[in-house]
């Protein structure tokens, strides 16, 4: 038996078999069961989707000798088959891309008047049809306009936006989708199943995302595969096939990011490899800062590990980093050097994320020391209700074993003793000791958790504010936002 690829032994023969094209396929078998057949028909959606699929499916179904159950061609009668073989006289496939001349047009349009040699209709399906000259379109345009009535056309396209709206307005549009992950890797199983070939459902996933809602892509990618891991798919080995970064790689490259580490980053970089694709590694960086704001916005326990060690992430920092990011996934297609661009891509994103809006537990250290670190460590205290509030005005110092919290007069004269309770209990838990506390009305105001909110949140605004007025880019992307922010910082500062 000759060796079929994936995709083409695959490729559905029937509507029943087509896979996430639901309202197309229901539509286009209710038009053939009810006889209500157009003479034009206009598949539109993004590569790899089943466009030319559905429509020859569809032109066997018009011209199949004995349908099943009115509207599935049966695939077994002569004009079934002579498709399924590409050898039917009366279905003619072009692929514009390669013939968009209009002597080509000509060729193929005069021969539209003859009629078709053993079949109910005369089927033409042009493919990538929007890469037909002008000319070529006015001359298939005056065909559309008054068909002989046993032609049928069927054009497909990735960009529908191209085609002439007069022809458009004499098809049928046929608009499919782009298909769900969750399917793609469905399929594949099924499909991996059937031919014997071993997977673990991580593969399936990777292999279904990479395929970007391609069907034809998945079982392309499969392909390559399946081969190199020689019909047993692991994950370990399909992520090495695709170039798809490791986990681990990815969490400690948005960790390095996060603790503003460049040296820790670029180093991470040359490990993962100055001929890896980089513009991946951009991607499922992008993939784990998308999750970890998703999760957080769905306030959802996430099961994943690394999606977990960051939920206390700065959602503000979690969308400054995603737009750094997309703004510079454009670069890797003008042909420049992708590790540069990666390189630049993660200073980028550490030197605009902000040193105060920092999250990791740390030390309260001695007055004498420069860095004081107490506002930092407040939103890491298990503290709740009024108690928590309280303390926000509070500034705190660690001297030897003793804590020496500051409040305002006003505070300190209200402050009862459950209330101290509960903050000496928080930072006795944070700290994992028992410290002896000192309160006092000393206040340095510079130095309490509401005072650092006020800072983080006009600090971050401004360096919004300042990055988008120096890059064309911003400015394009979050053009409206910028108009918006500079009234919202006006409001704010005054
Ligand atoms: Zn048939």
């Amino acid at each position: 038996m000759s060796y079929l690829v994936l995709a083409r032994k695959w490729r559905p023969a029937k509507f029943s078999e087509v896979v996430g094209q639901n309202h197309a396929v229901s539509a286009l078998k209710n038009s053939i069961s009810s006889k209500n057949i157009h003479h034009a028909y206009l598949f539109t959606g993004t590569r790899g989707i089943g466009k030319t699929s559905i429509a020859r499916i569809l032109a066997k179904a018009l011209n199949c000798k004995n349908l099943i159950d009115n509207s599935e061609p049966c695939n077994s009668c002569d004009s079934c088959k002579s498709i399924n073989d590409g050898a039917a006289i009366d279905f003619i496939e072009i692929d514009a891309a390669s013939r968009r001349g209009i002597e080509d047009t000509k060729n193929l349009l005069e021969t539209v008047s003859y009629l078709p040699s053993s079949s109910k209709y005369k089927i033409y399906l042009i493919d990538e049809v929007h890469m037909l000259t002008p000319e070529s379109f006015n001359a298939l345009l005056k065909n559309l306009e008054e068909p002989p009535p046993h032609v049928i056309f069927m054009f497909a396209t990735t960009e529908h936006k191209k085609i002439l709206p007069t022809i458009i307005s004499r098809c049928l549009q046929v608009n499919l989708s782009t298909v769900p992950l969750k399917t793609i890797s469905n399929l594949l199983g099924e499909i991996f199943t059937k031919e014997k070939i071993k997977f673990d459902e991580n593969s399936l996933y990777l292999i279904a995302e990479a395929a970007h809602g391609s069907i034809r892509d998945s079982l392309t990618i499969s392909e390559k595969v399946v081969s190199f891991c020689n019909r047993h798919l692991k994950e370990k080995e399909v992520r090495e096939v695709l170039g798809i970064p490791e986990p681990e790689v990815i969490s400690n490259l948005l960790k390095s990011i996060l603790d503003e580490d460049a040296t820790e980053a670029l180093s991470i970089l040359d490990n993962y490899g100055e001929y890896e694709d980089h513009e991946i590694l951009l991607k499922s960086l992008m993939d784990l800062v998308q999750n970890i704001a998703i999760s957080q916005f769905e306030k959802k326990s996430s099961t994943k590990t690394n999606i977990k060690a960051f939920l206390d992430t700065d959602p503000s920092t979690l969308q400054f980093l995603y737009q750094i990011g997309l703004i510079n996934l454009k670069h890797f297609s003008l042909g420049y050097d992708s590790f540069s661009i990666i390189k630049m891509t993660l200073l980028k994103m550490i030197a605009f994320s902000q040193e105060n809006q920092k999250k990791n537990p740390i030390e309260i250290k001695n007055k004498n020391t420069p860095e004081i670190r107490w506002p930092k460590i407040f939103s890491d205290l298990n503290l709740n209700g009024m108690s928590r509030t309280l303390l926000k005005q509070a500034s705190v110092f660690l001297e030897d074993e003793k804590v020496r919290l500051s409040f305002p007069k006003n505070i300190l004269s209200i402050l009862n003793e459950d209330q101290k309770n509960d903050i000496e209990k928080s930072f006795n838990d944070f700290l994992k000791k028992e410290l002896t506390y000192i309160y006092d009305s000393n206040v340095d105001l510079n130095l309490t958790p509401e005072n650092e909110e006020k800072n983080i949140d006009k600090g971050f605004r401004r360096n919004v504010k300042k990055s988008m007025e120096k890059d064309e880019n911003f400015n394009e992307i979050l053009g409206n936002l910028k108009v918006d922010s500079v009234k919202f910082s006006k409001k704010n500062e005054t």
